[in-house]
């Protein structure tokens, strides 16, 4: 390790993948600091997965209330209240506690906190301030930002990070974007009783996902009370007394009492000033690195978000455990894009891994598609009009099973042990001599045996 610096190792953000590099490097006695502007767990554990994880849980409760009935439970409909501000303070006191175990795991490790906004001053020094530091390697691990359309109105118009501290909920709502924060918010607002309308400007939302999955999707989500419009975007939004007229590119308006967008996320390179150190941004403004996370300044290196691979923390931290390994390990080491496994935490909720069927078709040919759509046991007596859906894609010369999707309860859960299937490159044949646990909606994986399209 290199003494004539004052760290062997400087990463900027102490969010899902900083945090991993800076402690998986300080444990391999890496002399390491990380900087922090904000809130340490970054986007995922503030702003993110685990907030949004939450809220999740609490709008789907009072489905489980109605839900109960058919079960012989007493549910007195006037006495169920629901109260915004305990749930967002309860999810405050969870955070929290996520922010003091992220402040101990790093401290534990050795790692020095710098609290404040980094400047890369040049290709070995980090100003936060007034004060430098230098490092033999700095890490950019800034993550990402949401982007809203410059419409007249925008200033009324939220993003998820807003959603996270509403004072109160709005009676109505209007969720503008297609991805999955855009859907799993519409379904959060639905769940907890406001009136709320998804826009979307393509023909279909949840772009990049299975077809089917995107198609039986919009089938369930407007049974929970979204209602989906698509084919329209926002022309302006003006606001009076709290209240807001949104403007429609369809020529109707939608009276609402919030605007939520949720249409895409830019890298957060702001003030880091990585361009004038030589280090490039690619068109969509990402970080350009090598398949080492290596800028084109060979002191500097980036991950996560930032760099423009799939926005997910597993992402951010597989990253950095093959970053730290090649800086401070054996220097061996790459990472693996193929088999991500994914969720979104709509309701009902999707899990997915592996190819599409549209990707999987023009890349491996001949297919075998197997589908099976049906009632959750759980919803035969509660009454519930929900169905899932699941999806297995095989290539047929080799009998590789190359997808596997599905809609429905627990679906993330499901799917992720599939994953581990794939990756090890688990055969239709031998999804079929797995016996499944019955009774489940996850055994419909192992007993699918007619295709249904070749
Ligand atoms: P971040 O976690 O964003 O961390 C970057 C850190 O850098 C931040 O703490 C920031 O304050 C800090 N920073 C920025 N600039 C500076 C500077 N100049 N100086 C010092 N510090 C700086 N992913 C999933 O896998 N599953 C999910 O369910 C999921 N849900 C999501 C829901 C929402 C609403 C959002 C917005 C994202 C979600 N994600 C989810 C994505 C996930 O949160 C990100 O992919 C992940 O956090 C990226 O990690 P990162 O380390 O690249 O950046």
């Amino acid at each position: 390790m290199s003494e004539q610096y004052d760290y062997d190792l400087i990463v900027i953000g102490a969010g899902s993948g900083g945090v991993r590099l800076a402690r998986m490097s300080a444990q391999r006695g890496a002399r390491v600091a990380v900087v922090e502007s904000r809130y340490l767990g970054g986007t995922c554990v503030n702003v993110g997965c685990v907030p949004k994880k939450l809220f999740v849980y609490g709008s789907h409760m009072g489905e489980d209330f109605q839900d109960a009935r058919g079960y012989g439970w007493t549910v007195p409909e006037d006495q169920l209240r629901f109260d915004w501000p305990t749930l967002v303070a309860n999810k405050n006191t969870e955070i929290e506690r996520l922010n003091g175990i992220y402040q101990r795991l790093l401290e534990n490790a050795g790692v020095t906190i710098i609290n404040g906004t980094a400047h890369i001053a040049d290709e070995h020094r980090v100003m936060v301030g007034e004060q430098g530091y230098t490092a033999k390697h700095i890490t950019v691990a800034t993550g990402s930002w949401p982007v809203t359309p410059d419409v007249p109105g925008k200033e009324c118009i939220l993003s998820s990070n807003e959603m996270f501290y509403l004072p109160q909920l709005p009676r109505q709502a209007v969720v503008w974007g297609g991805g999955y924060i855009a859907v799993e918010f519409a379904g959060i607002l639905a769940g907890l009783g406001v009136d709320t309308t998804l826009l979307y400007r393509g023909d279909l939302f949840l772009r990049g996902f299975d077809e089917d999955i995107r198609r039986f999707t919009a089938s369930e989500l407007p049974k929970k009370g979204v209602k989906l419009r698509f084919g329209v975007t926002i022309e302006s939004v003006t606001e009076t007394n709290g209240h807001y007229s949104v403007a429609l590119s369809d020529g109707t308006t939608l009276d609402t009492g919030l605007v939520m967008a949720a249409t895409g996320r830019r890298a957060l390179v702001d003030g880091l000033g990585l361009e004038q150190l030589g280090v490039q941004l690619n068109p969509a403004g990402h970080v350009v690195v090598d398949q080492h996370f290596q800028t084109a300044v060979p002191s500097i290196f980036a991950l996560g978000d930032v760099i423009g691979t799939p926005q997910l923390t597993p992402v951010a931290l597989a990253q950095a455990m093959v970053l730290s390994r090649r800086l401070f390990g054996d220097g061996e080491g790459e990472m693996d894009y193929t088999c991500i496994p994914t969720a979104v935490f709509c309701q009902p909720n999707i899990g997915t891994v592996g190819l599409t069927e549209a990707e999987a078709r023009e890349s491996h040919g001949k297919l075998r598609i197997y589908r099976s759509e049906f009632k959750p046991m759980k919803h035969t007596m509660s009454g519930r009009d929900e169905r899932s859906m699941m999806k297995l894609i095989v290539e047929d010369s080799t009998d590789r099973v190359l997808g596997a999707h599905m809609v429905g309860p627990d679906a993330g859960e499901i799917v992720q042990g599939l994953a581990v299937a794939m990756k090890c490159g688990a055969t239709k044949a031998q999804f079929d001599s797995t016996l499944g646990i019955h009774p489940t909606s996850a055994e419909e994986f192992v007993t699918m045996r007619e295709p249904v399209a070749p």
